[in-house]
C-alpha cells in the first residue's frame, strides 16, 4: 500500500484542452486503474492520457554541491604562503631553494617550495603545483 492511487488523488496526465502534461485529479477508477481525470488548470474532465507518473515528487534526485579542486589548491597555497618564513626570493633557474622558501616567479607569481630534488623542486602556486628547474644539488 505504498503508491496506490485512488479517487481524489493528484496525477500527472496529458490534458487534451491545455495540450500540456499537467496535474489532474482522479475522478473515476475501474479495476485499480485510472480511467477519468479532471484537469486542475482548465477544470475539464477527460479520460487518462499517457503514462501516469505515480512517483512522489519529493523523491527527485538532488545533486550535491560541486567543489572545484582549484579552491582547495588555492586554500593550501594561501596557508603555505602565510606559513612561509623569510623574505621573498626571486625565482631563477640558477638559484637553489629549500622546502618552505617563498619564491616569486615572473609568470606564476608567489609560490612556496614543497620539496627539493636534484636540479629541480616542486613549488605550490595559487592554482597548482609546478616543478621548477633549480641549481639544487
Ligand atoms: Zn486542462
Amino acid at each position: 500500500m505504498t503508491d496506490r492511487i485512488s479517487t481524489g488523488d493528484d496525477i500527472d496526465s496529458y490534458c487534451t484542452k491545455c495540450r500540456l502534461t499537467l496535474e489532474h485529479i482522479v475522478v473515476a477508477m475501474v479495476g485499480g486503474s485510472v480511467v477519468k481525470v479532471k484537469c486542475k488548470t482548465c477544470g475539464g474532465t477527460h479520460r487518462l492520457k499517457g503514462t501516469p507518473n505515480t512517483t512522489p515528487r519529493s523523491s527527485k534526485k538532488e545533486g550535491g554541491p560541486v567543489y572545484r579542486s582549484s579552491v582547495t589548491v588555492h586554500a593550501l597555497w594561501q596557508a603555505a604562503v602565510n606559513a612561509a618564513n623569510g623574505t621573498e626570493l626571486e625565482y631563477e633557474m640558477s638559484g637553489s631553494y629549500r622546502p618552505g622558501d617563498l619564491i616569486v616567479h615572473s609568470v606564476f607569481g608567489k609560490g612556496v617550495v614543497q620539496k627539493d630534488f636534484y636540479r629541480k623542486c616542486s613549488v605550490l602556486f595559487s592554482d597548482k603545483e609546478r616543478t621548477l628547474v633549480t641549481a639544487n644539488t
